[in-house]
């Protein structure tokens, strides 16, 4: 089945995510551009995933948990979880593992927001910060979970497995990687010729409401549920 997503977008929780990035802007926006499946993934944390797979629900829409989890090499990967519970039980790990406190006049607001889009608290951790947690146990916690895990724009020069590391460590349980929507394709794979053994999904990584993608990248997928997409990656 071939499903149109954009599996990496932040809500007003991320401290670089626009104030409008609510659940319900967020919802209506991948509902008007025709999308099946989204992915909210804010910097180390969750906790806005929950209100907008109930308006998810609502409009038909997909919406996947997930999360963009910063290692302590400083690689951004895509965490993707098939439930909420497994997802909040992941946050747990993550929030053990995150020192500092955020400074929102320099770094940004961090909104936990309900499917009403009302302001219910804001996080005062620094989610723009790095985890003390490494790639390799990243995965593993999020495999204990039944999640898959994604390294998030491997095209850039920062943030990502390639630039930080130099390579995808065979070890790592990975199939799937995420090239942003403006990379050069045909690049990459020159520079970077083993990526031709990866699955490449190719997402926004919308921080303002008009960067969500239309349909215009797709993956397959043997069912239209959270469990298959997720297994599918
Ligand atoms: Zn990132
Ligand atoms: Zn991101």
């Amino acid at each position: 089945m071939r499903i149109a997503v954009d599996l990496h977008i932040h809500s007003a929780l991320s401290p670089c995510g626009d104030s409008e990035m609510t659940p319900n802007n967020i919802v209506n926006m991948a509902y008007i551009k025709g999308l099946d499946v989204i992915a909210v993934t804010d910097h180390n944390s969750s906790e806005n995933v929950g209100a907008v797979m109930k308006l998810g629900l609502e409009k038909g829409i997909i919406v996947i948990p997930g999360m963009e989890v910063q290692s302590r090499e400083e690689v951004h990967l895509l965490c993707y979880f098939t439930g909420l519970d497994q997802t909040m039980d992941f946050q747990e790990v993550v929030y053990k593992n995150l020192d500092g406190i955020n400074n929102p006049g320099f770094f940004g607001r961090q909104m936990i927001m309900d499917e009403h889009d009302r302001l219910v608290a804001e996080n005062e951790k620094l989610l723009i910060g790095s985890t003390n947690l490494s790639v390799e146990q990243i995965i593993n916690q999020v495999k204990e979970r039944g999640g898959r895990v994604i390294p998030a724009h491997v095209d850039k020069r920062s943030y990502s497995i390639i630039s930080n590391l130099g390579f995808i460590p065979p070890s790592l349980d990975i199939k799937t990687v995420e090239v942003s929507k403006a990379g050069d394709m045909e690049k990459l794979l020159r520079e970077y010729g083993f990526l031709k053994r990866y699955h490449i999904v190719r997402s926004s990584d919308a921080h303002r409401l008009e960067d969500i993608l239309e349909r215009e990248f797709y993956i397959d997928a043997a069912c239209m549920d959270v469990s298959g997409i997720v297994n599918s990656l």
